[in-house]
């Protein structure tokens, strides 16, 4: 049997009627930039997260970028100044700092959540530092309520990256509404997965989406007067009809990834395996299902000899990168601990039983 980590097309497959016609509904439009897919996916997703506002932007990236170049435009942020930002993190979500002249300030996970450890933020916390940029990684909820409390006491902005964590729930809010602002990506392998490149800022701010609004269309106001130094990064008219479809299934989406990962949670009987913590509820949508082993390479290529693709998230650190370099002034044992022993087992809609019960199989046997 042959598993590969995921197959696009196989999940695409399973709403191709749909989106074909969506498709071509755009092809027939006069109306192919910022037109009513646009307009409807945004009012659609901010109902979702339950949020005011969404604006359509063009990756997960340019949510980031240009999330914190608006709050740089208030004059919240000003050049140099520090965002915190979990060091287990894609390294994207890094450059959404940098890029805007920021800079950020590395925090370790706690080892059972891989998310950033509210309790080592307050300690790198300096006069300079304005916002605490959490990451729900893998799909799993940051502790909100610690970060809050550090964000009113330092008074910090709080920036979400929901990037993989489509609706992930926090004490029955969704991810998208638990801070200032969140950036989002629908690059194709995330939970809601666009057929090319897509992103979103959702907040309930009316000053910062405005900025945000004209920061996506080069900067320009309704005069067509440039007011801001800006992007083009218009969230595709294509990409928002398919997403409309999709938006549709997300829920169900998460559930039947949550149903496998009980079943791996149930099944998986190894001792050379710890298996991620499973609070059984929304609080995770299961976008990667990753294990920790000491037995982590050797595991990844019996695995692999038996037809079954796994992927370390993340191979190369943002603490390791050589753009990255100038901002490091301090260790990150519990993050490069976590890197070595960190497996993704494959995990999609798309996955038959049978090949989730082989997974399960090749991976008591090892
Ligand atoms: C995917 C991802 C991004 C970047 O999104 P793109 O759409 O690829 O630009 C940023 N942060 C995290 C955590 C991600 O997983």
């Amino acid at each position: 049997m042959k598993i590969p980590f995921l197959e696009i097309d196989k999940v695409n497959k399973l709403y191709e009627p749909q989106l074909t016609n969506a498709v071509t509904d755009v092809l027939r439009s006069s109306n192919i930039v910022l037109g009513e897919n646009v307009r409807q996916f945004e009012e659609n997703f901010a109902k979702y997260c339950g949020v005011k506002h969404c604006v359509g932007v063009g990756s997960g990236l340019d949510a980031l970028l240009i999330t914190f170049s608006a709050y740089k435009q208030l004059g919240v942020f000003k050049d140099e100044d520090e965002i915190l930002v979990p060091a287990n993190t894609y390294f994207a979500t890094v450059l959404g700092i940098t890029k805007n002249n920021l800079v950020p300030v590395f925090v370790e996970p706690n080892e059972l959540t891989f998310n950033i450890n509210p309790e080592l933020i307050e300690e790198k916390i300096t006069h300079r530092t304005k916002a605490i940029l959490v990451v729900h990684l893998y799909g799993q909820v940051v502790e909100m309520n610690k970060i809050r409390g550090i964000a009113e006491k330092y008074n910090l902005k709080i920036i979400e990256d929901g990037a993989q964590a489509h609706g992930s729930e926090y004490q029955g809010k969704k991810v998208g509404n638990l801070g200032d602002a969140c950036a989002f990506s629908f690059y194709p392998t995330k939970n809601l997965g666009a057929i090319g490149e897509a992103g979103a800022i959702t907040t309930n701010d009316d000053n910062l989406v405005e900025i945000i609004r004209t920061l996506r269309n080069y900067g320009k106001d309704n005069n067509g007067d440039v007011i801001y130094d800006g992007f083009n990064s218009r969230l595709d008219e294509i990409q928002a009809a398919i997403l409309n479809i999709k938006l549709k299934y997300l829920d169900l989406n998460n559930e039947r990834r949550t149903r496998i990962a009980k079943r791996y949670f149930t099944e998986i009987k190894n001792p050379k395996i710890n298996l991620p913590k499973n609070s059984g509820d929304k609080s995770h949508n299961w976008h990667l299902f990753v294990i920790k082993t000491e037995k982590r390479n050797e595991l990844q290529s019996f695995l692999s000899d038996n037809g079954i693709q796994t992927i370390i998230h993340y191979s190369v650190l943002p603490t390791k990168m050589h753009i990255f370099e100038k901002y490091i002034d301090d260790d990150f044992l519990i993050t490069e601990s976590i890197q070595n022993q960190v497996l993704s087992l494959p995990l999609n809609i798309a996955m038959t039983e049978n090949e989730i019960d082989f997974v399960i199989e090749k991976i008591n046997e090892f």
